[in-house]
């Protein structure tokens, strides 16, 4: 049977794939973020393809209400939701004495406490069925820090901590939440930060790819988005239902190291 699957910030990157992955798998998706109308939609009747039926919410993860209106709307539409995946994220780079008042406060919005809003207003109806699946897309840096990104590494190993309180309060109820700790894949966000990465470290955008970035992957290969994807889809399966308040780490072997 079609499961209901949320998945935030999947215009683009990390959760478009999610979002393909299972629409691949013929479930009704809600995908959300931010672009053009018209891409918006080309991505949206691309994915009705898999059989399910695919909606848009352009809710702002950075606002509490729009969000709770999001979830309520899926609910509303499709009688629950099964899946939620947490992946709205954006990214800044600067030192801690130079980092932007608005851009902390947006990162921690966006990042750590959408996903705190999503599952507040979703938890209700996965405990009434007594069956869920919450993945939040973390990062290795949810692990492990890096120096000029402090708001992006707190609110990466906040979602760690919700992950595991979360799944705790859930146990019981059917409902497992679960994170997902990427190392570097090669999308929008991370090609954004390369020129800002070598204004702060004063080094040329060739040397952040292979001094920096894959630097720290033993792999010396970026992860890919498919991969992201096919590990959230084993989490919201049956075969992965006693896995619960934790992580899997999808990182060439970075924090191996
Ligand atoms: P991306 O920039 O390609 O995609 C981000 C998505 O979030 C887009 O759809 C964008 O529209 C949406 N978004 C941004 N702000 C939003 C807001 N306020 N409200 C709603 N949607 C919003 O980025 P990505 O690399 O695919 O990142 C996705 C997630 O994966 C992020 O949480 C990021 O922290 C995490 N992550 C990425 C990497 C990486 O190397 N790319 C590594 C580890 C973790």
């Amino acid at each position: 049977m079609a499961r209901t699957v949320v998945v935030t910030g999947s215009t683009s990157g990390i959760g478009l794939a999610i979002a393909k992955i299972f629409a691949e798998a013929g479930d009704n998706v809600m995908i959300n973020g931010f672009g053009e109308v018209s891409a918006i939609e080309t991505i949206r009747t691309g994915l009705e393809a898999g059989g399910g039926k695919i909606v848009y919410n352009p809710a702002d993860m950075a606002k509490p209400d729009e969000i709770a209106e999001m979830i309520a709307g899926v609910m509303a539409e499709f009688g629950g939701i099964d899946v939620l995946v947490n992946n709205a994220g954006i990214q800044h780079v600067a030192p801690i004495e130079d980092f932007p008042l608005d851009q902390w406060d947006k990162i921690l919005a966006i990042n750590l406490s959408s996903a705190f809003h999503t599952m507040r207003t979703a938890i209700p109806a996965m405990k009434a069925k007594g069956h869920g699946r919450i993945i939040n897309i973390a990062s290795a840096h949810g692990l492990i820090a890096s120096p000029y990104k402090s708001a992006y590494v707190a609110a990466q190993h906040g979602i760690l901590g919700l992950t595991k309180t979360a799944a705790l309060e859930l146990a019981e109820h059917g409902v497992t939440v679960n994170a997902i700790c990427p190392g570097y894949v090669l999308t929008p966000l991370v090609e954004k930060q390369i020129p800002d990465t070598a204004k702060a470290r004063g080094i040329s955008e060739e040397q952040v790819i292979s001094e920096v970035l894959l630097k720290l992957q033993p792999t010396k290969k970026f992860v890919g988005v498919e991969e992201v994807a096919a590990t959230a889809l084993f989490l919201a399966s049956d075969a992965a239902r006693q896995i619960t308040g934790t992580h899997i780490s999808i990182d060439g072997g970075w924090t191996a190291q």
